[in-house]
């Protein structure tokens, strides 16, 4: 066994040869047939919940060196999450892929023929996976890959070396090393891997990055899954429950320091009820971080690399947004107590209408502890809002009744919507998770994930029989009593 590390300072030609091989012996495995099997299935798929189950402290350690992040955070949002999902889909496996007959839903002149979906894995697999949650982002499409039937290669992010390194560890001593491999590395490496033919890629990252990826895809007609990001709004009726309404707000917005694909981006909030919701915003983030801050907390997160925290403190300083609760930030590459760097602290900001056309704000997706409020003049104008900007990941909105929910949802495009909450929809196991138009396209979770990787077979059978009832009728010469039939 052994696991593949392409050294960034190795020459392209030994990377290109590296990656090439990597996906011939990949292939040989799956032209083998083995990783069709459904007992092979679930025992890899088992055997990946008990790489996650068996070392979760040390990817709590992990993702604590890369990000800062709250060893309560991996444990609940990462390790047990994909521990558990790992699990349903070794039970439903053998559901997900038998065929579907549909033979008996045919036309009365198909008697007897034989109609069968039958779901095949696509083949190799390349799995892209970003930083923010690199546990769940590389091993739910991995788990997908398996369930299908394909064999995968992992390429992690750079930007979370310690969990990297920690996967391309474990992943050969628990999983079958001739199906799955781990790469780790950075553009110069994921460049070579762009080069081959893979028979799905399945990315996860921002959309600028998606392209470089859709465009190398499309010199192969390889078939793309893009879990992208965005700027995800939250809605807020005045009539809702504004006190629960800014808890839950705040409590995802502070998920992971604001580093999260479906984070609110920013509130939509009606004049009449900002004060009201900014007293509940602080009132909340009091008893969150009892410490006076959420920078002297251990309970929050750090932003992950100097390019991000230098990002973040730009717009800080560019935005004409009147900060109402934060600001501050430890110096760049100072440490908290804990010994984490790069603390932002959770920010408020109010952002009036006259600026919204250009504020840095209203640029890109924040992916960090900055919340601006929005003061609308009512929920019709944040739908007109939304309704003029890219669709995004997730809609959140806090309404309180079901016509102003129904003219939400029939008034907007979005991944997801979810009502009176934030990040609750992603421990969902029955409904799927994606995006439309910029925050990407396909869809995961579980069945969802399966689907990705595999694709629908039809299989036809037709009896010999069938002659006696078509043979007359359909071939040439196509004499005029034929049209009368
Ligand atoms: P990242 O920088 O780790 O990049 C993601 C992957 O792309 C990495 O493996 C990286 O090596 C690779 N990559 C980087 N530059 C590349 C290039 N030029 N060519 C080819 N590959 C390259 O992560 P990120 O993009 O900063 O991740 C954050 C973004 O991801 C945010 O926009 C966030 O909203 C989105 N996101 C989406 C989801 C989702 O499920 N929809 C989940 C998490 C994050």
């Amino acid at each position: 066994m052994y696991v593949v590390h392409i050294h960034v300072t190795s020459n392209g030609f030994n990377r290109l040869h590296s990656s090439r091989k990597i996906r011939a012996e990949l292939r040989r495995t799956f032209a083998s047939g083995r990783t069709k099997s459904v007992a092979w299935r679930q025992q890899q798929l088992l055997q990946l919940a008990r790489l996650i189950q068996e070392n979760a402290d040390a990817f709590a350690d992990a993702l604590n060196s890369d990000l800062g992040k709250p060893r309560f955070e991996v444990h609940l949002a990462e390790v047990s999450l994909t521990t558990e999902r790992c699990i349903i889909c070794a039970k439903k496996v053998a559901e997900w892929a038998a065929d579907e007959d549909r033979s008996d839903q045919g036309e009365d002149w198909q008697k007897g023929w034989k109609q069968i979906v039958r779901k095949e894995p696509k083949g190799v697999a390349l799995i892209i996976a970003p930083w923010n949650y690199p546990l769940i982002l590389s091993l739910q499409p991995l788990y997908g890959a398996i369930s299908a039937g394909c064999c995968a290669v992992i390429k992690t992010s750079e930007i979370a070396p310690a969990y990297s390194r920690l996967l391309a560890e474990l992943v050969p001593k628990y999983l079958d090393n001739d199906a799955f491999r781990v790469i780790e590395g950075a553009v110069p490496e994921i460049t070579r891997l762009l080069e081959l033919q893979w028979d799905h890629i399945f990315y996860t990252g921002n959309g600028r990055v998606a392209r470089v990826i859709a465009t190398a895809a499309a010199r192969h007609l390889t078939p793309l899954t893009l879990e992208l990001g965005g700027k995800s709004p939250a809605i807020i009726d005045p009539e809702a429950d504004i006190d629960l309404a800014a808890k839950r707000i705040l409590y995802g917005k502070t998920q992971n320091a604001g580093q999260l694909c479906v984070s609110p981006d920013y509130i939509l909030c009606p004049k009449s009820v900002v004060p009201t919701l900014i007293a509940s915003l602080k009132k909340h983030a009091a008893s969150f971080w009892p410490e006076g801050s959420s920078l002297k907390s251990s309970s929050f997160g750090r932003i992950v690399s100097n390019a991000h925290f230098n990002r973040l403190s730009s717009i800080l300083e560019r935005t004409r947004g009147k900060v109402v609760y934060g600001g501050g930030k430890d110096l760049d590459g100072s440490i908290d107590l804990a010994g984490r760097p790069r603390g932002l602290e959770m920010t408020i900001l109010v952002l009036e209408k006259e600026y919204w056309d250009d504020d840095a704000l209203l640029g890109e997706e924040l992916f960090g502890p900055l919340l601006p409020i929005l003061p609308v003049e009512d929920v019709n104008e944040a739908i007109q809002f939304v309704k003029s900007r890219d669709h995004p990941l997730v809609l959140y909105a806090f309404c309180k009744s079901e016509e102003t929910k129904k003219q939400i949802l029939d008034n907007t495009i979005s991944g997801n919507i979810v009502f009176g909450d934030t990040f609750q929809q992603m421990p969902l196991n029955q409904v799927p998770f994606g995006g439309v138009g910029e925050s990407g396209y396909g869809r995961q979770i579980l069945r969802y994930s399966f689907n990705e990787f595999s694709y629908e077979r039809a299989v036809v059978d037709i009896p010999n029989s069938a002659e006696d009832l078509l043979g007359p009728i359909r071939y040439a010469p196509y004499t005029q009593d034929k049209f009368d039939i």
